[in-house]
């Protein structure tokens, strides 16, 4: 059984549980009650509990159908017509989880917080079932007998993203985060820049300026959002705004220096533009040389002074680059060639088999065949897939 059947069962369990300990509670209360009503009262209470054997011996079928029995005498449970209902979507069978869920929610004595749940599953089996606009419209329903359902909002977050309607997807994150109290700036910046790349796309031809204030919401939002920077840079290269776009760029190589690396090439661009190439050398060694730099600006840096022809300083880059990641394969494999190239082969070795050394001792000694477990040592049965004998040594 996979994980959301595991959830159903579980579920369908503790609701079953609740209803046997309501049932007994009853029983137990209106003893004086018509003989007729108790036996029927006797025989749920024996339908209930043989669904809850087979639930506990992974037979549900014929769990489905103890219930479905439980179900037909005592119409009233709407507990277990909705856990029978999460249930079949769980395996699968969403048209019969939608015909539950539906007569459910058609009961005209129903309370709020029944309908409520029986709404919000119902937009979770036409989520499943690919029924976009009916799922929307089910998880509005649920929001507009409480603005604050968690499980609605995401519901309905996710589905917007999935259908590209971002404006729509970030309006319901922001009222998400303000029930949840967790902020997703990175989320949020995302969507804030798919909504300015709409806008870019709409007003093109207006040549107004595109997109521009919702990038800068976007790094706001997200300081470290790497595209939002690369866009704001490109519309104000676009505008003939060099300096500005110079500065966006370079503004990563503070907030994000693992991904500056990613700026390069317009940052140059941009100081080619200027007609500035000194500035340029002067920002990249200034990245260069910093304790954040990381190995692919390294490598680039590296590239860029091969391309003048500086192939001293080029192999110096390298080799004080690797002096910091000696696992870096990216640094590595340039600094052989360079060093290959000019016949320091001996140090070209040395290089090569550090870096094989350490990428080695990071490698994990075996895999399993089946689910891709790795572990350093073997194990004969493995504890991803409890399947017997499936590592292969990598
Ligand atoms: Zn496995």
């Amino acid at each position: 059984m996979d994980l959301a059947h595991l959830t159903g069962w579980a579920a369908l369990a503790i609701t079953v549980g609740a209803v046997i300990f309501r049932a007994g509670y009853r029983m137990g209360r209106e003893d004086a009650s018509g003989y007729g009503e108790d036996q029927e009262r006797q025989q749920e209470t024996s339908y209930t509990f043989r669904g809850l054997n087979f639930l506990l011996s992974d037979e549900p079928d014929k769990a489905i159908e103890a219930f479905v029995n439980v179900v037909r005498i005592n119409s009233e449970t709407v507990e277990i017509h909705l856990s029978l209902g999460n249930l079949f979507r769980a395996r699968g069978e969403v048209g019969r989880a939608i015909r539950i869920h539906q007569n459910l929610i058609a009961r005209p004595n129903l309370s709020e917080a029944n309908r409520k749940a029986a709404l919000y599953a119902l937009a979770e089996d036409y989520r499943q079932g690919g029924f976009v606009d009916r799922a929307v419209d089910s998880y509005r329903r649920v929001l507009d007998l409480d603005a604050n359902h968690r499980k609605a909002l995401a519901g309905l977050q996710a589905l917007h993203e999935n259908e590209g309607r971002w404006d729509m997807a970030l309006e319901v994150l922001r009222r998400l985060v303000q029930v949840t109290g967790e902020d997703d700036p990175r989320r949020e910046a995302h969507l804030l820049i798919k909504i300015g790349l709409e806008q870019a796309k709409a007003t093109a031809e207006g040549g107004s300026l595109p997109g521009v204030d919702w990038f800068r919401k976007a790094i706001r939002k997200y300081p470290g959002c790497v595209e939002a920077y690369r866009l704001l840079g490109e519309a104000q290269l676009a505008q003939g705004k060099t300096k500005a776009a110079i500065q966006t760029f370079a503004t990563l190589k503070k907030n994000r220096p693992s991904h500056f690396f990613m700026l390069v090439e317009p940052l140059k661009r941009a100081y080619a533009i200027k007609g500035d190439l000194e500035g340029f050398e002067s920002c990249m060694r200034n990245a260069v040389n910093a304790p954040s730099a990381s190995p692919r600006l390294m490598v680039l840096w590296s590239r860029e002074l091969q391309g003048r022809n500086r192939i001293r300083e080029a192999v110096d880059v390298l080799l004080k680059g690797y002096a910091k990641y000696p696992g870096s394969v990216v640094l590595a494999r340039l600094l052989i060639r360079l060093l290959e190239s000019l016949n320091r082969e001996e140090e070209a070795l040395g290089v090569a088999v550090r870096c094989l050394d350490h990428m080695l001792a990071k490698q994990p000694g075996f895999q399993c065949s089946l689910c891709g477990f790795q572990s350093q040592d073997i194990y004969w049965k493995c504890p991803q897939c409890h399947r017997w004998d499936t590592m292969e040594p990598m």
